[in-house]
């Protein structure tokens, strides 16, 4: 309630940055200077282009030592709102590298402790369902779909996948996975993780050159009443944001490298324009911005993690995820 009442006056859009630590083997040269709650200094040696340093302001900025549960807890207040019907956007934005898979779902090998947000609000929507049973019965479903070159593709059409007779609201043609434990999620998100790789053929990363989308649905019945609610909650893994040379990449690598800037560069639009209470929000610029149109604007709320390596060698990528990011913030 009172997450909903700072959101209302703050509105509906909030930016966090975090900022990954060193990984074994890097060394430890590094371009954030100073961190606190809401800014971060970035530091530019004179090698790097112009020396200086700027800061940068977001509604949060989380170190290189802050813990999966510690980023989740501010999200937190988000998946109550979506058991009481408003839908939420969360998205993770940065170069390749950076740490969005990390911050969504976690490290390849997952422990309780590093599980990312996915997980950790997949078990709270259960747990705080169950919670209400007493009042509410809540249905809850998955879809899990990838956009790449703008093509929307299902990640859970498979013949091993249950059917649901429920359409989605959001990806009207992907299937939608009724689901009642995280473990099923779990599950699912491996299907549609295998799926995933299976397109993946000359390219030895696809899942950083296309936008992967988590959506689940939650539809709630008031036992009394039997009025109906309905939320939904978009979990996004955004492709890597960094620009690629022109003069290096060819053919189908720099027409995946155009999608990629086109549609990272109207969700900053659409996000902007919703910052700015604009008349005109560009959703139809990008397959992206179409589909979640519900779910950006009006009563919905967006989260955006931008995410930034703190290595010396990434400062001009760095800055400019940061210039993304405050433009949107
Ligand atoms: P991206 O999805 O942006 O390409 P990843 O999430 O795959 O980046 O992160 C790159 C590497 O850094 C992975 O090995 C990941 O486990 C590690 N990593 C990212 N963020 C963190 C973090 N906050 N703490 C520890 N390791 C991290
Ligand atoms: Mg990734």
């Amino acid at each position: 309630k009172l997450y909903n009442q700072v959101q209302d006056l703050k509105g509906n859009i909030r930016v966090y940055c975090r900022v990954r630590p060193f990984l074994p083997g890097q060394s430890n040269l590094s371009t954030v200077g100073h961190i606190d709650d809401g800014s971060i200094t970035i530091l530019t040696p004179p090698k790097y282009g112009k020396e200086g340093h700027k800061s940068f302001t977001f509604n949060k900025v989380f170190g290189p030592f802050a813990t999966q549960e510690e980023v989740f807890s501010d999200t937190q207040p988000l998946i109550r709102s979506v058991l009481d019907g408003y839908n939420v956007c969360i998205f993770a934005y940065g170069q390749t590298g950076a740490g969005k898979t990390y911050t969504m779902s976690g490290p390849k090998v997952l422990t309780e402790q590093s599980f990312g947000v996915n997980y950790r609000a997949l078990n709270d929507l259960f747990h705080i369902s169950k919670e209400r049973k007493d009042t509410f019965c809540y249905e809850i479903s998955v879809q899990m779909i990838e956009i790449y070159n703008e093509q929307v593709r299902d990640l859970l059409a498979s013949d091993d996948i249950r059917n649901s007779s429920q359409t989605g609201f959001a990806v009207p043609d992907a299937n939608s996975v009724p689901v009642t434990s995280t473990t099923e999620v779990i599950e699912l998100m491996d299907i549609g993780q295998k799926n995933r790789a299976v397109s993946a053929t000359s390219m030895n990363d696809r899942s950083s050159r296309s936008h992967s989308c988590l959506t689940i649905h939650v539809q709630g019945r008031e036992l009394a009443s039997g009025v109906v609610v309905r939320g939904c909650m978009h979990l996004v893994d955004l492709a890597g944001s960094e620009r690629v040379n022109k003069s290096e990449v060819k053919g189908d690598r720099l027409k995946e490298a155009q999608h990629i800037n086109k549609s990272l560069a109207a969700l900053g639009d659409v996000i902007s324009a919703l910052a700015q209470k604009s008349s005109h929000i560009p959703y139809r610029n990008s397959k992206l911005t179409q589909l979640l149109q519900d779910s950006l604007g009006g009563q919905a709320k967006t989260l955006m993690f931008v995410h930034i390596s703190p290595e010396v060698d990434a400062v001009s990528e760095t800055l400019s995820t940061l210039k993304f990011a405050e433009r949107v913030a």
